[in-house]
């Protein structure tokens, strides 16, 4: 557990250069232009976000259940 620091969110993405800017509020930050390495992902200096290219994210395994149910 904990308290303190929230879980860093994924972002899925189908480009390999994304913008992020903590979505504003109290994880705001200054807009940065991140790249996806080889590997299609990246993490986010500022919040710790971290971006998964589509193509790549069979390789992520989502931990938490999808809130917006089957398709
Ligand atoms: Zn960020």
């Amino acid at each position: 557990m904990n308290d303190t620091v929230p879980p860093p969110e994924v972002i899925y993405v189908d480009t390999h250069k994304v913008a992020c800017n903590g979505g504003g509020g109290a994880l705001g930050h200054p807009l940065v232009y991140i790249e996806l390495g080889a590997e299609g992902t990246a993490e986010c200096g500022y919040c710790d976000r971290k971006f998964v290219h589509k193509d790549h994210a069979h390789e992520y395994h989502d931990p938490s259940p999808r809130p917006e149910g089957e398709h």
